[in-house]
């Protein structure tokens, strides 16, 4: 059997950089907040948890009005817990949908038994307030509308302060999967009226994964008792119990809590959502002039670009196979993300974890150096005309 922390190291002899959506690099203080035990049950860690709940619920200034409510595993647990606590079995869903994730609601609802309608805009088009107006004037049954902030998939920035402002004129209940946003995008409860707001440890906090965590309107989680489908993923009963003995109902993961307060801590020092929001743009921005100064072109347009994550179209040149690559640039000290479209052909670069401008450029250099290798003059790519992002 392998040991896994002996495989050979990278030509930077260190583990490759992650340029992906999370898991993400962390730093070695974060992982070395890892290196004890603690006891769920005691004091320093129940205390650890209300940390953790209050620092997440003032980077959102959501205190006033809202509860944090960490539940054990990925994001994507703490989607389906949220969706099954605080949607009702007679509720109605709408569901905005561009790209993978939100295609994974879709997967969740139709699990949980819920009533929904989807607003599909394909691969790469953002869903736009008026669209959805139209569809809520027109359904009366529609009790919440559930849209992705950045859709990593393709890693555009939807919307969402104006569609929560359609959403809550009309009277309806807005669910936000902020998963790889939130702690990088600003976000204030007291102007985007969301009744939840999802994300995780391990996308722009810097932390380890292993849990997800749910900012939920009080007064919503209140009525929401016996909603939820599932035992362990009841949001309202793991409210319930930490408000009254300050611990998870079931068993914590307590070293990847211990790694996220660090992870908060550093958050904080980098300026919190400001500052990580700088250097996420500033990665960005160095990427894609690199990347097209290299014949590489973006799937979106500018406009729509996130400061997550970028996806480039594949070249379209004969010797050019993703799997190539990607090993090729791995043995450089990069491990990068296959792309996630129907229509095209893409692969993503992420700019979310510990990455500076020395990687940027380091990245680039390794890229460049691998298309030399592969005989590929250029990046380019057409994108088919049909496909062209024009929205406005
Ligand atoms: C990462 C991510 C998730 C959750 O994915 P997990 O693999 O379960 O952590 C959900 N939504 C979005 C938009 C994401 O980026």
């Amino acid at each position: 059997m392998s040991d896994f922390n002996s495989l050979p190291l990278q030509a930077t002899g260190k583990p490759p950089y992650l340029l992906t959506p999370g898991p993400i690099t962390t730093t070695d203080t974060v992982k070395a907040a890892m290196l004890r035990d603690w006891g769920s049950w005691d004091g320093d860690f129940r205390q650890m948890t209300r940390q953790l709940c209050d620092q997440l619920l003032d980077v959102a200034n959501a205190k006033e009005s809202h509860v944090c409510v960490p539940v054990q595993g990925s994001g994507t647990f703490a989607v389906e817990a949220t969706l099954g606590t605080l949607v009702p079995k007679e509720g109605k869903v709408l569901i905005l949908m561009n790209g993978a994730y939100g295609k994974r609601l879709v997967q969740t609802l139709d699990y949980l038994g819920r009533d929904y309608v989807t607003l599909d805009k394909g691969d790469y088009l953002p869903p736009m307030p008026d669209e959805v107006e139209s569809i809520l004037r027109a359904d009366a049954e529609i009790t919440h509308v559930a849209v992705i902030h950045c859709e990593t998939s393709s890693g555009i920035l939807n919307p969402v302060p104006e569609i929560a402002e359609v959403v809550v004129r009309l009277g309806r209940r807005l669910i936000i999967d902020s998963m790889s946003a939130f702690g990088a995008i600003p976000v204030d409860a007291q102007r985007l009226p969301f009744d939840a707001l999802i994300s995780s440890a391990n996308k722009c906090f810097e932390g380890v994964p292993g849990f997800g965590f749910s900012l939920i309107r009080r007064s919503a989680l209140e009525q929401s008792k016996g909603n939820a489908h599932s035992l362990s993923l009841d949001l309202y009963e793991q409210w319930a119990y930490l408000e009254k003995t300050g611990q998870w109902r079931f068993t914590p993961p307590t070293h990847v809590v211990a790694a996220f307060l660090q992870a908060m801590k550093e958050h904080a020092e980098e300026g919190g959502v400001a500052g990580r929001l700088a250097r996420y743009s500033r990665n960005q921005l160095r990427l894609v002039a690199g990347m097209k100064a290299l014949g590489f072109r973006t799937l979106l347009n500018e406009k729509w670009l996130s400061p997550i994550i970028v996806t480039f179209l594949s070249p379209q040149h004969d010797n050019f196979d993703f799997n190539t690559f990607y090993d090729r640039i791995k043995a450089k000290g990069f491990v990068i993300y296959p792309g996630k479209l129907t229509v095209v052909d893409s692969f993503r670069l992420g700019c979310i974890g510990q990455l500076y401008d020395e990687q940027i450029d380091q990245v680039l250099v390794a890229i460049k150096a691998v298309l030399a290798e592969m005989q590929i003059e250029s990046g380019h790519a057409e994108l088919p005309e049909e496909n062209a992002v024009t929205a406005a």
